[in-house]
């Protein structure tokens, strides 16, 4: 197996086929072989998993993967990678590269085509530049056991913050909505080529089998929590009532009074079982 992670071994390959890297597809490919092997550790993915890895690059991740999945479903927007992948993976049987953009993928249907019978994961070095679209599909799409992604530290962070802290946004409510993350390990900006200008890290949302907040209105749920982090200086019942304009902000701190919140409380403290309470009475005033 080409050890593509060596230095000495990527830049003649790149060379010999004239690739140049694309800082609009997000291509920064690593060069230190410990992290997709510890990635590929860490997701969990064995003999009776069906792996969908976005963007294999030049294969460093995708080789770890095949070595260790039943089936591993690879989707590369870059068609230039073609003749280096054909080099660096094209020895693996339980390989198949899907050259396509992974946002214009029917991912449920992908996975039930390509995984039938093997526990289906995720697994990425993602392109940072649709970090938010790629991983909100992959959760969206309820079909995997578990996401394991390499991310910029910082939306590391905010997937995993608690109420209350700095980091805690909607887009952390999304993702504990699915799943349950974990952060894994940091990877420094020494072991990719190009190096990014941020520290990256590994993540790995387990995603829940059952949600035990009863949210009756999924989509008010979300709306509710979009307007909750909307005003993150002003009180909760300005933001909801911007958010739902037929609630109107006296419907809004009734809202709050009925859900035995105080009228002062900000959104940005709450936890997803206090936005289930909340986004059910709102569903249920605008009924
Ligand atoms: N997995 C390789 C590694 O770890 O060295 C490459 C990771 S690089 C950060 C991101 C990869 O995603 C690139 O190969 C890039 O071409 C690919 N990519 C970018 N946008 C994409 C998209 N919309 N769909 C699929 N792949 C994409």
């Amino acid at each position: 197996m080409i050890n593509v992670c060596d230095i000495q071994v990527m830049k003649p390959l790149l060379a010999e086929h004239g690739f140049h890297f694309s800082k609009a597809k997000g291509q920064n490919f690593l060069i230190a072989s410990w992290v997709p092997e510890q990635i590929a550790l860490d997701s969990g993915v064995d003999e009776n998993t069906g792996v969908l890895e976005i963007g294999p690059g030049i294969g460093p991740l995708t080789q770890q993967l095949c070595l260790r999945a039943g089936r591993v479903c690879a989707v590369e927007l870059d068609t230039r990678l073609k003749p280096i992948l054909a080099q660096t993976v094209g020895e693996f049987e339980n390989l198949e590269i899907l050259w396509d953009d992974v946002l214009k993928q029917d991912i449920p249907a992908l996975v039930k085509e390509k995984f039938a019978g093997l526990r289906p994961a995720a697994c990425a070095n993602l392109p940072y530049y649709i970090t938010s679209p790629i991983l909100s599909a992959l959760l969206e799409a309820e079909c995997f056991d578990q996401v394991t992604v390499m991310v910029q530290k910082e939306v590391a962070q905010r997937i995993a913050a608690r109420p209350g802290t700095a980091d805690y946004s909607a887009f952390t409510v999304f993702c504990q909505y699915y799943a349950e993350p974990e952060c894994l390990f940091d990877v420094p900006a020494h072991c990719f080529l190009p190096q990014p200008k941020v520290t990256s890290a590994v993540i790995t949302l387990r995603v829940r089998k059952d949600r035990p907040w009863n949210v009756e209105n999924q989509d008010i749920f979300f709306r509710t929590v979009r307007a909750s982090f909307a005003m993150r200086r002003k009180k909760l019942s300005n933001g909801l009532a911007s958010g739902f304009p037929q609630l109107g902000k006296e419907g809004a701190a009734e809202v709050i009074a009925a859900c035995g919140f105080d009228e002062n409380i900000r959104g940005e403290t709450l936890g997803i079982p206090e936005f289930a309470k909340l986004s059910n009475g709102i569903a249920r005033r605008l009924k």
